[in-house]
């Protein structure tokens, strides 16, 4: 029987709450059920500017799971999710059986995960715009895109990155400021 998304998003928060104490997960030891649904909640204003028909997204340093597994409880899409340090790893993939989610976990630093290339990539409180956009762009597939969250930094990192030969970079309007999305595809 599928998990309706409440049961989802409640499981989620409830996880998040109990392993947060447990493991120090950034962010997420001392919130609030209130501050957690809000952060679910600017997650998924990536769910509008997904690629139609998404089929896979990965997510590359996870943490405790956003934007990613937001977004998969919206969306129902498979997920790549890579995090490097083996506690959050272990949390995800807990995560996933938990909520029902499908997807992999693989436990690895981005520079070093090979996988096929995805119609979508996201990132969020991973790095810098001038080193995301690098790290991020062996995974995105010719026709597809990187979402990445940011927050107040925007302008200063988007005026690093004014001029990348080959790319797009888009700021996406967003309605929960002061979170912001900036899209990154290849020129056409
Ligand atoms: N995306 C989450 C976590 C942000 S913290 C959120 O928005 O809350 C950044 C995460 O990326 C950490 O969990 C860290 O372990 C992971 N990370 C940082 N550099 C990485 C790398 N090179 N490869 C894999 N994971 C990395």
């Amino acid at each position: 029987m599928s998990v309706s998304r409440e049961t989802q998003r409640g499981r989620y928060i409830s996880l998040l709450r109990r392993w947060g104490a447990a493991l120090n997960l950034t962010a997420t030891n001392s919130a609030s059920e209130v501050a957690l649904n809000t952060l679910i909640d600017d997650c998924l204003c990536i769910v509008p500017h997904l690629p139609p028909g998404l089929d896979r997204l990965i997510d590359l340093g996870t943490g405790q799971g956003f934007p990613a597994i937001p977004i998969a409880i919206e969306t129902g899409v498979v997920l790549d999710l890579v995090e490097a340090d083996r506690r959050k790893a272990a949390f995800l993939t807990t995560t996933l059986a938990t909520l029902g989610l499908r997807g992999h976990v693989h436990t690895s630093r981005i520079e070093a995960t090979a996988l096929p290339p995805a119609e979508c990539v996201t990132a969020r409180a991973l790095a810098p715009l001038s080193a995301l956009i690098p790290l991020a762009q062996p995974f995105i597939s010719a026709t597809g895109c990187g979402l990445f969250l940011k927050g107040a930094s925007v302008e200063a990192e988007l005026a690093q990155v004014a001029a990348r030969s080959g790319l797009l970079i888009e700021r996406l309007p967003t309605d929960r400021p002061p979170s912001c999305l900036v899209k990154v595809s290849a020129l056409r």
